[in-house]
């Protein structure tokens, strides 16, 4: 059982100065990762510094992975200030961490300057670190069987903001928060709070911070940064125009418009059909594999037919092109619904298997956590109202 930290008994260091509880509107912050390096150089040259100073402070950001002015000492002291003033504001400031599987997996609550709140999971697995961030403070999706889809859509993050979620989890890594030992984050999940490709924008631009190599981002290669939509069509068509190879995930959780049309309220515009159709071509044109993520509801659509039509959906548009992630369902507080029978479950995949597709059971990581999306902050939203 999960125990939350009240704000307000947190030690007085942790608490956020004015700027982050007091609810502002507006523009968050302009920051280094909201803007490419010829920018930041530009922004760096008007405010009177050597342009140079720019790519230094972008390594210091994306390859150290570090916005504290102390630990810059290639810069002049007198500049530190001013360049870190001008380019690394504090995005993010944690409100709540929770450990669950032994201490490998971390799950931080943040707050923004406007005092909005996201979440991000760290993971730690034999061989790779994940990270699975928030692409908006809440989300417009209104999926019922979500909680982040319960708060809907405050407002979408900006670039930087997504980006700042990445450098956290990667410190927390490289410093050996995670696991104990310095190691290095591996993958990049958008499966947390809000519908990546409904912010399109700042999720292209943050995938480029994460994929361009330092100074201009991390260097993580596309190939291990997934980016999830419930269906929005159009926007993956983009994507797949945009020509980074990230895995596209597909939410869809039910083969047939029947059900899905209520499941995913997004489905009444955009049809399974013409969703696999994108999904497809997606493939084609990136030889990503697609993944399908399965969410298993105990009898809304877990039925052994609805797998089986699921293959048909699957490969009647080629072979071997999309993996099925079926997950249990991970309940949200006071839901109706609730997950599969472990028996249901193992009928479930079996009958995709059968049928030739790659099928993985996705584990419940932070399911003590409130591992669902968007499950933290409403816990601890829920919490401050008491
Ligand atoms: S499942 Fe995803 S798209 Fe649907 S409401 Fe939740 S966060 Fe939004």
């Amino acid at each position: 059982m999960t125990e939350f930290v009240p704000v307000e008994s947190l030690d007085p260091a942790k608490r956020l100065p004015l700027q982050f509880t007091a609810k502002r509107r507006g523009k968050a912050p302009r920051h280094l990762a909201d803007l490419a390096l010829a920018e930041r150089r530009e922004l760096v040259a008007e405010a009177g510094l050597p342009a140079f100073r720019a790519e230094q402070l972008s390594r210091h950001y994306f390859a150290h992975l570090t916005r504290d002015p102390d630990a810059m000492t290639d810069l002049p002291a007198a500049q530190r200030e001013s360049l870190s003033d001008l380019l690394l504001p504090e995005l993010v400031r944690e409100v709540t961490a929770l450990e669950a599987d032994d201490g490998a997996t971390i799950k931080t609550l943040w707050e923004l300057f406007d005092g909005s709140r996201v979440e991000s999971v760290l993971m730690a697995y034999p061989g790779r670190n994940t990270v699975c961030i928030s692409s908006e403070v809440g989300c417009g999706m209104a999926c019922p069987f979500c909680a982040t889809g319960q708060m809907g859509l405050t407002r979408n993050l900006s670039t930087a903001e997504i980006v700042e979620q990445v450098r956290l989890a990667a410190a927390a890594c490289a410093d050996g928060t995670l696991t104990g030992e310095p190691t290095r984050l591996s993958n990049i999940v958008f499966m947390g709070m809000g519908e990546p490709l409904a912010n399109f924008k700042a999720v292209m631009d943050a995938v480029r911070r994460l994929t361009d190599p330092a100074p201009e981002g991390f260097g993580i290669s596309a190939r291990s940064v997934v980016v999830s939509t419930v269906g929005l069509v159009p926007a993956i068509r983009k994507l797949q125009a945009a020509g980074i190879p990230v895995t596209l995930a597909v939410s869809l959780h039910a083969p047939d418009d029947e059900l899905r049309d209520n499941l995913i309220p997004i489905n009444s515009r955009w049809k399974v059909g013409e969703l696999l159709d994108a999904a497809h071509d997606y493939f084609e044109a990136t030889g990503r594999r697609v993944s399908i993520e399965y969410a298993l509801i105990k009898d809304i659509n877990d039925q052994a037919w609805r797998a089986d039509l699921l293959a048909r959906e699957l490969n009647t548009r080629g072979r071997g092109w999309a993996h099925v992630n079926p997950i249990p369902l991970n309940p949200t507080p006071g839901s109706m619904w609730t997950a599969s029978e472990p028996e249901v479950e193992r009928k479930f995949v079996e009958t995709l298997r059968a049928a030739g597709i790659r099928t993985t059971v996705r584990d419940t990581r932070g399911s003590d956590i409130d591992g669902a999306c968007g499950q933290l902050a409403a816990a601890v939203l829920t919490e401050g109202r008491r």
